[in-house]
């Protein structure tokens, strides 16, 4: 696949054809697998002979997911779960110990923020949350050794960035796995291990599914790594991806390039349209020459991607005016579908943080986040138009 540009790898790698030569990648929904005699089963049991066993370990169409999104990515491994979250719980527990310590950006998705503040300290595992966007406040946090560095960059949902290079670097000097969630740029915007990341995750129910049907996650890594780490963690803990998720998941990564493209083309259309009206407060997009690092986002991001923030001032009150006006745009808490999804992030996906806490990281009342889909620009520009008159 190497000679392969990205569009081709796409709809191509990864397919293995059983011997009736289908099209379309064969969906495998079996939960095991029979052996010829019982010497075979033996050997695969005993790792002497290559062949599946049952599909909490591996699967042929989870396989050709895995493959396919390796081959996208350019990494030397790829390990698919039963969503995103765990794929980040995997990486975490799997590679952590108690005594160990993480340092990660303070701006994470609501599920990861449990997992780092709540569940890891209760077994023994410290965590620093630093200011994201600030190098300085990484340098300081990583001047004592750290076992693992989490980032989500653009964060969700104030897109804010963070530089994926210069925090690897730190990270590597403090000795510590650099572990990027890379959602929200999804694997055609921006590589993360390019610039430095050991491991990225991503929820593949996002943009990779990006059609809204079902559930998945996958874990970027060397293959060391998902030999010695995450094999033997995901196959006795059992959060595996189920064949039919990954065969649907399969189909959408033949369209991602496309959709993601136009999708990211439509957000900075809207982003430049917002930005100049007089209803709105201020948008945040990466893609904006305004942002507070924007030159950030040309260097690391081949566009700023499907997902905008903006304030529409008056509080709460207004924000839930506005959402309750759109028409075509639906309230929802989803994000990367291609049916665009407008989110009020204070009152639902960060609910739980305490309200300081959401101040603090800039969620503030009034502020609403917009997943742009694949309808046309226009109308999403005059559903909005027709929402902010509330
Ligand atoms: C949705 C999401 C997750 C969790 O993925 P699920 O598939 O819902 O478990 C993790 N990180 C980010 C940034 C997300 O948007």
């Amino acid at each position: 696949m190497d000679r392969w540009g990205e569009r081709t790898r796409l709809v191509h790698a990864g397919a293995a054809r059983s011997p009736f030569g289908e099209t379309s990648e064969a969906l495998f929904l079996t939960s095991g697998f029979v052996y010829e005699r019982a010497e075979v089963a033996e050997a695969r049991f005993a790792d002497r002979a290559p062949g599946y066993t049952y599909s909490r370990l591996a699967n042929p169409t989870v396989r050709m997911f895995e493959e396919r999104m390796a081959a996208l990515e350019g990494s030397e491994e790829a390990t698919a779960t039963a969503s995103g979250m765990a794929a980040v719980f995997a990486v975490l527990m799997a590679s952590l110990k108690a005594g160990d310590r993480v340092v990660a950006g303070r701006l994470l998705f609501g599920s990861t923020d449990y997992i780092l503040r709540e569940l890891l300290p209760r077994f023994g595992i410290r965590v620093t949350l630093v200011d994201p966007a600030d190098p300085e406040a990484w340098r300081r946090a990583l001047d004592r050794p750290a076992q693992l560095v989490f980032f989500e960059t653009p964060t969700n949902p104030t897109l804010e960035l963070v530089d994926i290079e210069a925090v690897s670097r730190i990270a590597k000097e403090a000795g510590a796995l650099v572990v990027v969630d890379n959602v929200l740029a999804t694997p055609i915007l921006q590589r993360p291990a390019e610039l430095g990341a050991d491991v990225v995750v991503y929820s593949a129910t996002k943009h990779i599914d990006g059609q809204g049907r079902c559930l998945g996650g996958v874990i970027l890594s060397s293959a060391a790594f998902r030999k010695d780490v995450l094999v033997p963690f995901l196959k006795h803990t059992g959060p595996a991806l189920s064949p039919f998720n990954a065969w649907v998941l399969l189909k959408g990564l033949e369209t991602l390039a496309l959709r993601v493209r136009a999708q990211s083309e439509s957000a900075l259309e809207i982003a430049r349209h917002l930005a100049g009206h007089p209803r709105i407060e201020a948008v945040r997009y990466p893609g904006l020459a305004d942002h507070p690092q924007h030159a950030l986002a040309e260097r690391q991001m081949r566009a700023a991607g499907p997902i905008l923030a903006f304030r529409v001032g008056g509080g709460r009150a207004r924000a839930f005016a506005v959402l309750n006006r759109l028409r075509l745009i639906r309230i929802s808490n989803n994000l990367g579908d291609v049916k665009s999804l407008a989110t009020h992030p204070a009152s639902t996906t960060h609910a739980r943080l305490p309200q300081e806490e959401r101040e603090r990281l800039g969620i503030a009342e009034d502020l609403i986040r917009l997943s742009v889909g694949l309808e046309e620009t226009e109308d999403l520009i005059a559903d909005l138009e027709e929402a902010l008159e509330a």
